[in-house]
């Protein structure tokens, strides 16, 4: 079996903190094949375009893909379909196929004071996993009445419920068994689907425990309760606002990871791995991006497309200690830490791993 890692480092602080994971990643698992090609504004600037059909290429050549961020004020005069973000983001997405976004909300101990809800009394640690390709993002749009009235259609297939529940019920197996299925069922009738088919999946693996919750009442429970949640489940437009709530409750961009993932190939589940944040043109090029989110995508990759959970836990541990020891980029330091950089921290990382 192949080991083959797509590599798309990106602009800004994309190729920063990129440098930084496959530095964390050769040391964790030195089997890895890397392969790096060129996306967004430097891609634009290289051939023209903001996605090359080389690119694409070796993402469908690969077993993942491990993405740092695309953009920047240089391309953002460019038509749309040669900007980074809808150029090379959207299609990459669309043309993988990637249908189920995982992104986790943890609060790492030694950074507790930057959540905004350190009195919480417990450490939150949370997965939104949301649909990614389905629902009122991508349904019949229209005008009517001279541009006056608009409408959107929301849509979901029972195929289109199932698969991103097995993806939740997959994700909730290796953690507390519990899945909260977030929807609007009193008043959306692809929400009702939704709950009907989400509670035949869950009689059918009695192993995890599958409760449901209405959007409006999730939102508030994030803020009340959090740590009442272990997998969130939901589809496109709820889980686009309610992971960006989740993740806010960590208090840093820097440290949020993300993966976007498909069906399985070959006995692996193809995965798009990259972090939540952009490609922060005003640090860009100084040293002082926080590799973190980056590094624990990484970890994400070793858990879902090669199945190699401890070498995804000693990353996370690495990580955990480097922070124990006081390590901090700009982004998170506070009095009495040791200021350090995007390459400082990485090496910090590599050294407990090989160590
Ligand atoms: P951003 O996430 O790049 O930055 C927001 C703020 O957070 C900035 O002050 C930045 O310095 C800081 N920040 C972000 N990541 C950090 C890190 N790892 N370490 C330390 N500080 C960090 O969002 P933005 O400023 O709105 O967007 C900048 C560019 O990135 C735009 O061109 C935007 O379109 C693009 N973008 C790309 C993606 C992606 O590639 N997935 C996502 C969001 C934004």
């Amino acid at each position: 079996m192949s080991n083959k890692v797509a590599v798309l480092p990106g602009d800004g602080i994309g190729v920063e903190v990129i440098a930084e994971t496959v530095k964390v990643l050769k040391v964790a698992k030195p089997d890895l094949e890397f392969e790096e090609a060129l996306v967004g504004g430097a891609a634009y600037d290289d051939c023209g375009q903001p996605l090359p059909q080389s690119t694409l290429d070796l993402c469908r050549a690969s077993d993942a893909v491990l993405l740092g961020a695309v953009g920047g004020p240089k391309w953002d005069k460019l038509p749309a379909q040669l900007r980074p973000e809808i150029g090379a983001l959207l299609p990459l997405r669309a043309e993988l196929e990637l249908f189920a976004n995982v992104r986790p909300a943890k609060v790492l101990r030694s950074l507790l004071n930057a959540s905004p809800l350190k009195n919480t009394g417990g450490t939150i640690d949370l997965v939104v996993v949301r649909e990614l390709t389905g629902g009122i993002y991508f349904g019949h749009r229209e005008r009517q009445d001279n541009g006056n009235t608009a409408i959107d259609t929301c849509k979901y297939s029972r195929f289109e419920i199932e698969r991103i529940a097995e993806v939740a019920i997959s994700v909730a197996r290796r953690r507390n068994h519990q899945i909260t299925s977030v929807d609007k069922h009193n008043v959306l009738e692809t929400s009702r689907l939704w709950r009907e088919v989400v509670d035949e999946m869950a009689a059918n693996n009695q192993d995890v425990k599958v409760t449901h919750m209405l959007v409006d009442n999730c939102a508030m429970q994030l803020i009340r309760d959090p740590l009442q949640f272990d997998v969130i489940l939901t589809e496109n437009m709820f889980g686009d606002i309610l992971s960006d709530e989740a993740s806010m409750l960590t208090g840093s961009l820097g440290l949020l990871p993300s993966a976007s993932l498909g069906s399985s190939r070959n006995g692996r589940t193809f995965g798009l791995y990259e972090p939540v944040h952009g490609s922060a043109p005003d640090i860009a090029g100084q040293g002082r991006a926080n590799p973190l989110a980056a590094i624990l995508s990484g970890a994400m990759m070793l858990k879902y497309t090669f199945a190699d959970d401890s070498g995804a836990e000693r990353i996370e541990a690495a990580v955990d200690s480097v922070l124990e020891d006081g390590l901090r980029t700009a982004d998170v330091f506070e009095k009495g830490s040791r200021l350090v950089t995007t390459s400082e921290i990485g090496d910090a990382i590599v050294a407990k791993l090989a160590g």
